[in-house]
């Protein structure tokens, strides 16, 4: 075989970016609404400033507007219980996302069922969770949506594929595996109690690893062919006494074997940002009963 073709999922952001844009554009012109997200960040936690910043940077350059909430690390959940209160019932907020994790003296359930769903952009809030279950329209979390559009990107219809998903969370594997039987693949979803891991990989047209663990799936556990998305973000230890971001996947002995790959990073990271901004413009529309703009 020659080399995997690599899935660019820097380059197919920046495009729904760009739709998103447009659409909030025609949004704006046609009924004058501007969608509005609200990130909530609590304490100092580096890698979670940086990702919040990128938001609000990326939610401005769509058009659309960006209210920033940073609390300190001890805030009460009572506190914080009220903050979404007041933007439940803020009109200009239409999307709300509450950075995780949480600190320990907070319930992180409690307040994410506290969201309204209509505002919930990123569908952890069990009302869209059992929507998403029943096949209904739901406001879907943003890494899964991700690696739905990467997939229709490689094969485009994807009904009656065979897709194996490893890993179960609530954010990646479970949502994942709903949205994918919507778009008619057979799925399995394997997790650490799975029996013969590698055999399972191994029947995959569409093979999504979201396990957390470095370089895990190898090229021996992948078909000849099959679209490899790896979801997993993993900092590991250099021989130069650095560090660097690997996935789930060892990309150099799946690179010839997988028939497409997503690279990390600049695979599926860059998708969920986007399909956050994406949801966010779906909740504008959806709460003040308008369709999200064709282009
Ligand atoms: P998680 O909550 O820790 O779930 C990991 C899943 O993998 C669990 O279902 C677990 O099985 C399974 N698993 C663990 N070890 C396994 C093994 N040896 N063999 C088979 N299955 C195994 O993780 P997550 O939140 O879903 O995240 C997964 C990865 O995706 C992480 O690297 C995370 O950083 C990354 N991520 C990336 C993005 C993004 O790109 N934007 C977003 C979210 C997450 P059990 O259920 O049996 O324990």
């Amino acid at each position: 075989m020659g080399e995997s073709t690599l899935i660019d999922g820097k380059a197919i952001a920046a495009q729904l970016r760009a739709e998103v844009a447009v659409r909030v554009a025609k949004l704006k012109a046609d009924h004058g609404l501007v969608p509005g997200l609200a990130v909530v960040l609590l304490g100092e936690d580096a890698a979670s400033q940086v990702y919040v910043r990128n938001k609000a940077k990326q939610t401005l350059e769509a058009g659309m507007a960006s209210f920033d909430h940073r609390l300190d690390a001890e805030t009460s959940e009572a506190t914080l219980l009220g903050l979404i209160e007041k933007l439940n019932a803020d009109a200009g907020v239409h999307g709300i996302l509450v950075q995780l994790p949480l600190p320990g003296q907070i319930d992180t359930a409690r307040v994410l069922n506290a969201i309204d769903p209509a505002k919930d952009v990123d569908g952890f809030h069990p009302m869209n969770v059992g929507r998403l279950a029943a096949g209904e329209d739901a406001l879907s979390p943003c890494t899964p949506r991700g690696c739905i559009i990467l997939a229709k990107h490689v094969r485009g219809d994807l009904t009656g594929l065979e897709a194996v998903v490893i890993g179960r969370s609530n954010i990646v594997g479970k949502p994942l595996a709903q949205l994918l039987l919507r778009e008619n693949a057979t799925v399995t979803v394997a997790h650490s109690k799975t029996r013969d891991l590698p055999g399972v990989a191994r029947r995959a047209d569409l093979l999504f690893a979201a396990v957390g663990r470095p370089q895990l799936v190898t090229g021996d556990w992948i078909k000849p062919g099959a679209t490899v998305i790896d979801v997993g973000i993993n900092r590991i230890d250099t021989a130069e006494g650095k560090t660097k971001l690997v996935g789930d996947v060892d990309f150099a002995s799946a690179q010839g074997i997988a028939g497409a790959i997503t690279p990390v990073p600049g695979g599926v990271g860059p998708m969920t940002i986007a399909c956050l901004l994406a949801n966010t413009l779906d909740a504008a529309c959806a709460i003040n009963g308008v369709e999200t703009p064709e282009i």
